[in-house]
């Protein structure tokens, strides 16, 4: 039985490697793109259900049109693009696989101007982009074992898939730019960013001054949070190495 499982887990590998874009890293996604593209848009649509849509259009216009021109620099034809202002004090942003965003109105007060409002998005997409939910999805199952991956493969529009996602994905959480992914995830989607906001035409030397107002606005991280995420300074440390790589 055991044999059969390993099997089945070496098939199943053999069939989920991947490459996160840019940094090259290899991965390992017990989904495919389609499947992960479903749950993605099942999630955004019912959260749309529930969320009050900004009726501010002069700053709704303003998020569409730097993200249409991010989606331009991501060059996916495959991701079917939406963006939307939600009114909510929350200080988040959240990109679903296949392109679905969402910026909430309390991350406006971090983003000083259109490049920085174009840092936390490009850094958003870029966790679309290098499938990062699914990754992490995938990571949990393989700790749980086998049958969950089974079951993922066969119903990955399952409302429990759906909940994981909206929790992989950092929907609905207060400081949810912050909260959802691991260290290595968000170094990677801040690389990813930084690229993907210079062949969009923004300003990259914006992207720290983002992060610093966002430091600014948590002087106390708790431990437990720093212990699994990149600290303010260090992140503001790396982006700016990244900005010296991309411009050289
Ligand atoms: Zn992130």
């Amino acid at each position: 039985m055991r044999y059969i499982h390993l099997t089945l887990i070496a098939f199943m590998l053999a069939g989920c490697m991947g490459q996160a874009p840019v940094t090259g890293r290899s991965q390992v996604v017990f989904m495919s793109p389609d499947e992960e593209n479903a749950v993605g848009a099942k999630g955004y649509h019912e959260f749309l259900q529930t969320a009050k849509i900004s009726t501010d259009t002069v700053q709704t216009e303003r998020v569409k049109r730097i993200g249409e021109r991010i989606a331009k620099a991501a060059n996916r034809p495959d991701f079917n693009w939406e963006f939307n202002l939600i009114d909510d004090p929350k200080v988040n942003a959240w990109c679903m696989p296949g392109g679905k965003v969402v910026v909430y109105t309390g991350i406006l007060k971090m983003a000083k101007n259109d490049d920085q409002l174009a840092t936390v998005m490009s850094h958003e997409v870029s966790h679309a982009l290098a499938r990062h939910g699914a990754e992490r999805m995938s990571h949990q199952e393989i700790s749980a074992g086998v049958q969950q991956v089974a079951n993922i493969l066969l119903g990955a529009t399952a409302p429990e898939y759906t909940n994981a996602f909206n929790l992989a994905y950092g929907v609905g959480t207060q400081y949810g730019v912050m909260l959802p992914y691991g260290r290595s995830h968000e170094y990677e989607a801040d690389e990813i960013g930084i690229h993907l906001m210079q062949k969009a035409g923004y300003n990259i030397h914006e992207a720290p001054k983002f992060w610093q107002n966002m430091k600014a606005a948590n002087p106390k991280a708790p431990m437990e949070f720093l212990s699994t995420h990149p600290s303010d300074d260090n992140r503001i440390k790396k982006i700016s190495q990244i900005i010296q790589t991309v411009e050289k």
